[in-house]
């Protein structure tokens, strides 16, 4: 039986209406301009909406005309734009756009595909989107979601994106055009997922031949939205770069320990340089912030719960260029990853980092007025004796300096609770071991990975444990129980 395009859509139309609109509907509908739509555009390939969102706000405050953007270097650029998927080719792309627009067009942005793709950066999939949406002309946007979706739907049997745009222009009532592909990019991100899509709480399941798809299974544990009475499970883990522990297996840990929400450290890659299988795991959000340098430090939190807000940073770019804190606000509590910075050997950067010390804990002081702090990370100290196997011989090494260790007695003094001591009190408890001499094996280690969470919020800690028989980085995961 043909499917059913119109009552599809008009099924879509209504369940997709309380989603968030793409970022570029948005820009569209807030600005009316043909220019900032182009640019939104470009920025929002292979990057997730809030960021493109966040760098296109930053980008308009310097650049909203293209002769603004034409005085812009590249290096600034990317300094703007960061951390947007391609951001050094975008950066490229956008310091050439006001010469191409200006020779071939007038200065002007032109409003058909052909004209559109001979601007850089600009291909087949931004064209029709460009056109659709800036200047509400027919044209079709076939992006991975309109590609995928319409070939499940066995609307399109089609091979390519570019296959599934011809097909479409003659299928599809022109009608749909317009607006087809922000209603799929929407139901692609939230039901229909390219991994496991919800077909169970879909509002095709009846009308779907489901081509090619394997349902995902109800989940209990899946949490898709925050509830009162649940008790999650947080795991935090230094990786010591993702690249290298995916290649020891990372992919089965994260399944096995099944987290809610899932914080890394010292990533040290670009998404771009990272395998889809990592970047899209069907029931989890997941927010990416790398260090602009590459192949050092960063961040990246996995959440089942979809976070109300996500912040980026400290608000400090001497911090922040190291991509070393990501803030997940939900409904009743702050979600705080953090990399701490090392001090460095005879402590050379002990002033970087006692100032991101300070920085960080006043930031959670603001959190904490607010509703519970829950932070976790390597924090690069180990606070007491008990916290590592030769405190004597250390005692002025970077990680139980004087200072660092201070700093873990302000944070303790202020009220905030080291869960894992609140379970366990014994010696030889560590969670980093050198790889040298053989370490791991003689447990000649350092505890200095934590949970912590706001004086205000002991009570809500139910366990917190050390998995210290988990391998893949020279850091074993730690993990929080929180209701
Ligand atoms: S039933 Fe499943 S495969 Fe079909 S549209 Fe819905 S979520 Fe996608």
């Amino acid at each position: 039986m043909a499917f059913d395009i119109k009552q599809a859509v008009s099924l879509l139309k209504k369940e997709v209406a309380d989603y968030q609109v793409p970022v570029v509907d948005l820009i569209a509908a807030q600005t009316k301009d043909p220019f900032k739509v182009l640019v939104a555009t470009i920025l929002s390939a292979r990057t997730k909406d809030e960021v493109t969102a966040t760098a296109s706000r930053r980008l308009f405050k310097h650049a909203g005309t293209v002769e603004e953007l034409a005085v812009l270097s590249v290096t600034k650029l990317e300094k703007i734009i960061y951390p947007v998927g391609f951001f050094r080719n975008k950066a490229r792309y956008l310091a050439a756009l006001p010469a191409v627009l200006q020779e071939k067009f007038s200065g002007r942005v032109p409003d058909t595909i052909d004209e559109l793709i001979q601007l850089p950066g600009v291909g087949r999939k931004t064209a029709n989107l460009v056109v659709a949406v800036a200047f509400n002309k027919p044209a079709i946007c076939v992006d991975t979601h309109v590609h995928r979706i319409m070939n499940i739907w066995g609307y399109v049997d089609t091979k390519t994106p570019l296959q599934t745009e011809m097909a479409l222009r003659d299928k599809l009532p022109p009608r749909y055009w317009l607006e087809i592909n922000s209603i799929l990019v929407a139901f692609g991100q939230g039901t229909c997922k390219p991994r496991r899509p919800h077909c169970d709480r879909c509002v095709l399941k009846d009308l779907c031949p489901k081509n090619g798809v394997t349902p995902r299974k109800t989940q209990n544990k899946t949490k898709a939205t925050q509830t009162d009475s649940q008790v999650y499970t947080f795991v935090s883990w230094n990786v010591n770069g993702l690249r290298a522990a995916l290649k020891k297996g990372f992919l089965d840990t994260f399944f096995e320990l099944d987290a809610d929400i899932f914080a890394l450290q010292e990533i040290k890659a670009l998404p771009d340089q990272l395998p889809d299988e990592i970047k899209q795991i069907a029931g989890y959000h997941v927010f990416w912030y790398p260090a602009q340098k590459k192949g050092y430090s960063g961040t990246a939190v996995f959440s089942k719960i979809e976070p109300k807000n996500v912040i980026y940073g400290l608000g400090d770019h001497t911090f922040d260029s190291e991509g070393r804190v990501i803030t997940l606000e939900f409904n009743d509590f702050f979600f705080v990853n953090a990399y701490f910075p090392n001090a460095q050997p005879k402590l050379k950067r002990i002033d970087f980092k006692q100032k991101f010390n300070n920085t960080i804990l006043a930031s959670m002081d603001r959190f904490a007025e607010k509703k519970s702090v829950v932070l976790c990370g390597d924090l690069n100290v180990a606070h007491k004796p008990i916290d590592l196997a030769n405190p004597k011989a250390n005692e002025k090494n970077p990680g139980y300096s004087a200072q660092e260790r201070a700093w873990m007695d302000e944070v303790v003094h202020a009220g905030y609770v080291d869960t894992f001591r609140l379970f366990n009190t014994d010696p030889g408890q560590y969670t980093w071991w050198s790889y040298r001499f053989n370490a791991r094996a003689k447990n000649i280690g350092w505890r200095i990975d934590y949970f912590l969470v706001d004086p205000g919020s002991r009570d809500r800690v139910i366990d917190a444990a050390i998995h210290d028989d988990i391998t893949g980085s020279d850091h074993c995961p730690v993990s929080l129980h929180f209701r």
